[in-house]
């Protein structure tokens, strides 16, 4: 499996707000499941240290918006039971038709930074 340094070094630009400098690794579990979560990359979500902060705030950043998140920008690491299972809850807890409805809330990537890690 992935290191989370060697995924970090994928993920040139922070997601939310797509700055290239102060990059870190925002873990989706959080609290007593950070240990097992901060081993899984399905947990793992590429931000700048501003937006780190915006995203340990469950009423603008609720789980299953940073898990549209996830699903939008990293879908080759995107595993909805495996983040479920990791919050201690069961596989089905959140539902990909909730992610779904989320990913309306998600700005695509400018285009800017897609010509520029293409
Ligand atoms: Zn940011």
């Amino acid at each position: 499996m992935i290191s989370r340094t060697n995924w970090g070094r994928l993920h040139l630009f922070c997601w939310v707000c797509g700055v290239t400098s102060n990059l870190q690794n925002h873990d989706i579990a959080r609290g007593c499941h950070r240990a097992s979560g901060a081993r899984n990359p399905a947990n793992w979500v590429r931000c700048c240290f501003e937006c780190h902060d915006r995203l340990g705030d469950y009423g603008q950043w609720p789980v299953v918006r940073q898990l549209a998140l996830k699903m939008s920008r990293d879908a080759a690491y995107y595993n909805l039971a495996a983040v479920n299972v990791l919050r201690g809850r069961q596989a089905f807890a959140i539902a990909q038709d909730e992610v779904d409805a989320a990913l309306a809330t998600i700005e695509p990537v400018p285009v800017y930074l897609v010509d520029a890690f293409r």
